[in-house]
């Protein structure tokens, strides 16, 4: 992840009063994303000259004549809403409880789908700073679910890991969803080749002897673990499991900034200034997921009758 300073929380008047102009967002993308002076994309020149004859202006190089544009090469690009709007956006959701896309789109006056596109690339730019660091030192990892606490066949399993400092408090967090092969179907139980994957993919661990790989959670994590299902819950009335995982990252995102004392909307904004737009096939694209068992039943009620009739109620 990226440091960035700013006035901790930024308060709503703050923000406004530096970003509520386009004139202003397009200055602060150009530094969020150039912070040492334009580079240009196809041949690292330094040296440019300003062409302001569109809605966003663009900057040609000297050297090999390529025009770009502020956004090219970020989430917003090819998008056509306003600076001031994405900025907004990612004001929003860089707040302590995000915003669902459809307040995002009462808020900012866009459709709801607009809304909903903007808050997936910037969650998907939030995923990008996740990905870019892994979890090291002393580790704790577990699992923990998201769903229905009754059935256990209707939880999505998940894993929970952290690097923690000598008082095991949390420095760093990751959750994640394990790939349904790594799942005893109908208990939601990772095995253990699910946990060897997260270690081989989020930490610097891959190698450690057995006994150090699965360490069970501290209880300075349980207050992260009841979080984000009530997060997801009430912002969102529920997630389900097909892009659960941008959710969770987007999470982790804000949880991090903060234990880390990172200023969470300059963060986001530099992830958004520098990470690949996800055009909307990508974004919803099939992923592979644990069966959703109404699904498998063919109705909610019947999957619901099977199980009130196999504890005979
Ligand atoms: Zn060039």
């Amino acid at each position: 992840m990226q440091e960035a300073v700013e006035e901790v929380p930024l308060t709503y008047n703050a923000f406004l009063a530096g970003f509520g102009t386009e004139q202003a967002c397009v200055s602060a993308l150009f530094a969020a994303r150039w912070p040492d002076g334009f580079r240009c994309p196809a041949c690292g020149g330094a040296r440019y000259y300003p062409v302001s004859t569109r809605r966003l202006p663009l900057y040609e190089c000297v050297k090999c004549r390529l025009q770009t544009s502020v956004i090219a090469g970020t989430v917003m690009e090819g998008s056509r809403t306003s600076l001031t709007r994405w900025f907004h956006a990612i004001y929003l959701l860089s707040r302590p409880d995000g915003i669902s896309a459809l307040r995002l789109a009462d808020v900012i006056q866009v459709t709801y789908k607009t809304a909903w596109l903007m808050a997936h690339k910037i969650r998907s730019a939030m995923s990008d700073a996740d990905a870019s660091v892994r979890l090291t030192g002393n580790l704790r990892i577990d699992r923990c679910y998201y769903g229905d606490p009754v059935f256990d066949d209707a939880r999505q399993p998940l894993l929970i890991g952290a690097s923690v400092d000598d008082e095991e408090t949390p420095v760093f967090i990751k959750i994640k969803q394990p790939l349904p092969h790594h799942v005893v179907s109908d208990k939601r139980f990772i095995k253990p080749e699910g946990i060897q994957a997260f270690y081989e993919e989020h930490t610097d661990y891959a190698d450690t002897p057995d006994s150090y790989r699965y360490r069970k959670a501290h209880s300075t994590l349980w207050p992260i673990i009841q979080a984000f299902p009530a997060w997801l819950n009430l912002t969102f009335n529920g997630i389900g499991a097909k892009h659960l995982q941008l959710y969770l990252d987007e999470f982790a995102f804000r949880q991090n900034c903060a234990l880390q004392n990172f200023a969470a909307f300059s963060t986001s904004l530099y992830w958004c200034a520098n990470s690949r737009a996800l055009a909307y096939p990508v974004l919803t694209a099939y992923r592979p997921t644990l069966d959703t068992p109404w699904l498998v039943f063919g109705s909610k009620a019947r999957w619901r009758g099977t199980h009130l009739s196999r504890w005979g109620a």
